[in-house]
Formats: structure tokens, sequence, C-alpha cells
């Protein structure tokens, strides 16, 4: 993993999370059923019912332009490449491994595409819609299939539901704009890489990255967010507490992940400390919760006191949450994935706006 960090070029950016899940057999056929690319650049697609998909965008390569992709499980029969025209080179299906699907659509060089502000949205339990460009010129469809084929087995009230409850887990709470700062501190850094987990995954590139969506998350939400650290630089405890408390700073996080002694693969879990008070034991217990739900099967280490130098010292509610264990065989493999990373970010902003809603 660590070549997977230090090459630039192969920063995915996870879009989404996960959807409702489905357990499909492996040698299922292709969950996708039919896509269309529409002139106004919007993407639409048709799948199974029920079904998880996943979305990445990865920057241009040597060998490949801006690139966007999502797999379906179930295996595609025929892999095939369409031509694109404007600022679409060519959408390609395929099968990345056995028993999947992916469909990546490849940008030209010139495009105007903000990744930054796609969301693949579920219209209904088969219905899936992103917005990908905003055609400058005339931009001619690609398709394949009906996308627009209605499921019938799904009822009204049904679909509402299933809608519904897609969104109460990908939506963060709304809270009062403008009123609240908040200090991450993404540990270690520069010569100092922390834990050094299974395949050299370094904690100080996983932490760093989790803290940057974070802040993402939280400045979409109208809260002012620094980080103690945006790159890999030497940062001693000391600067980063008296950064927090010299700006006033309404909470303070600090996210690491973990390593165990002798490196053992079958220790995975997460915790998060806190070193006093019950605001900040309870933005503790608020993180801790949502990073398990994202976690599942990782061992649930509690919500602890702890007297780490970064939250004794600081004065306003402060806590240090262990993502987990890079030493784990579970969580390792979890944390090398940016789709889990940024579910992490998702699940730590989360709990930070329940927070804040209540207490802050
Ligand atoms: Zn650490």
């Amino acid at each position: 993993m660590l070549k997977f960090f230090s090459n630039k070029l192969f920063r995915y950016l996870s879009l989404f999370l996960f959807f409702n899940t489905s357990i499909s057999p492996v040698r299922s056929s292709s969950a996708l059923a039919a896509w269309e690319l529409n002139s106004n650049g919007i993407l639409e697609l048709r799948t199974k019912t029920n079904t998880k998909l996943e979305a990445y965008f990865q920057k241009s390569s040597k060998k490949y332009g801006d690139r966007f992709w999502i797999d379906f499980p179930g295996e595609l029969i025929n892999p095939r490449i369409i031509k694109g025209n404007g600022p679409i080179k060519e959408i390609r299906l395929g099968k990345p491994i056995e028993g999947k699907t992916r469909l990546v659509v490849e940008f030209t060089e010139k495009n105007n595409i903000k990744p930054l502000t796609w969301r693949l949205v579920g219209l209904d339990q088969n219905r899936w819609r992103i917005k990908l460009f905003s055609p400058s010129k005339s931009f001619k469809r690609i398709a394949e299939g009906v996308v627009n084929k209605k499921n019938i087995k799904s009822k009204t009230n049904q679909k509402a539901n299933y809608v519904r409850k897609e969104f109460d887990y990908i939506q963060l709470p709304e809270i009062k704009q403008n009123k609240f700062f908040v200090v991450i501190d993404p540990g270690h850094g520069g010569p100092d890489p922390g834990a050094i987990g299974i395949g050299g995954i370094r904690e100080t590139d996983v932490v760093l990255d989790v803290s940057k969506i974070v802040k993402k998350l939280l400045s979409e939400k109208g809260v002012k967010v620094k980080l103690t650290r945006k790159n890999e630089i030497d940062l001693d405890l000391p600067p980063r507490v008296s950064f927090a408390n010299r700006t006033n700073a309404d909470i303070f996080v600090s996210i690491h992940a973990n390593a165990s002694r002798g490196k053992r693969r079958d220790i995975n879990g997460l915790e998060t400390f806190y070193y006093r008070g019950w605001r900040g034991r309870l933005l503790a217990k608020r993180i801790q919760k949502q990073i398990l739900k994202v976690s599942p099967g990782s061992p649930d280490r509690g919500v602890k006191q702890g007297r780490f130098y970064v939250i004794k010292n600081t004065k306003m509610p402060a806590v240090l949450v262990e993502i987990g264990f890079l030493t784990g065989r579970l969580d390792a493999r979890r944390l090398e994935k940016s789709v889990h990373r940024k579910r992490i970010a998702f699940a730590i902003a989360k709990g930070i706006l329940e927070y804040l809603s209540r207490a802050g």
C-alpha cells in the first residue's frame, strides 16, 4: 500500500458509500441492466433491485484520461468498448475480476468535470442517476438498453421507504451555519509515520486522508475547520495543542490508527478517548457510535478516558479517535481502501455534527 499512497496519480476519490446491500451469488449475471449517458451530461442506470454499487473517480495518468467507474455485482458476458464524443473519450464495459461488472467512463483531456460535486443518487429500487458534466457543445447521447423501465414489483410506498432509508444514512445532520470552529488533528506526519501496518500501510497517510475528507464534509455544512497539518510535516504535540487553544476552537479531534504489539493480525477494533468532562465524553461517544456503524465486524473497544498529550492539554472538549488497527487483518484491508476511508471520515463528521447540534 505504500506504493498506492506515494503515487499521486493513484489518488482514488471514492464518490460514494455503500447502498442497501443484497448478497448475490458470485457467479450471477450482471446487475447492470441498462445505461444511458444523456445529452445533458447525466448518466442514468437501471440495475437489478437493491443492488450494491460502488463508484470511483481516478485522475488521468500516462495511460488513461480522467476516469469514472461503477462496479456492479454479477459478471458481464461480453466486455465491450463504446466510442464517445464531446468530453467522453470512450465507455468501457468490462469484468475487472470474476463475478463483477465495471462500467468505465473515460474522459478526453479537455473536459470540464468537477468530480467533487458528483453525487450518485438512487431514484428507485433499481434506478440511479449522476450528473457527470455540463456539455459546452452538443453532446450525442450514448446508451445501451432502456433505463426507464419501471420495476413492476415495487409499490409506491416501498419506493418511498427505500429512498428515505438510503438518505438517512447518506445525509449529515444540519447545524447552524458559521457558528462552530473545529480543529482536526491528523496524527504524526513527516519523519514520524506513526503505526506501520500490513503491507507497509502508514498511519500518517491514512489519517491525513481521512482528516481532509472530514474537513471537506464539515465545511460543506457551514462549520469552520482547520487542520493542524495539511501535508507530511514534522509537527510536535505542543504546537497542535497551542494552535487549538489560541484559536479558541469549539472542539478538537485528533485522528489516529492503531498498531498492536507484536503486529498481531487478529487484533482489530475501534476506540475513542477523551480526557475530561461530559462534553468530551459525549463527543467521543457520538464519534465512536458512528465509526462502528461503518466498520461491521470490527470490535468496539469503547469510549475511554486517556491521558494523551493532545487531549489532556487542550482547553476545549477534545477526543482522540483510533479508526482501526493497521496491523489487524480486517481493519488494514479496509483502511487501505479509499472507499472505507471516506466512510470513516463521513462517520467522524456525522458524530461531530451530532455533538455540535446538541452540546455545541
Ligand atoms: Zn497514532
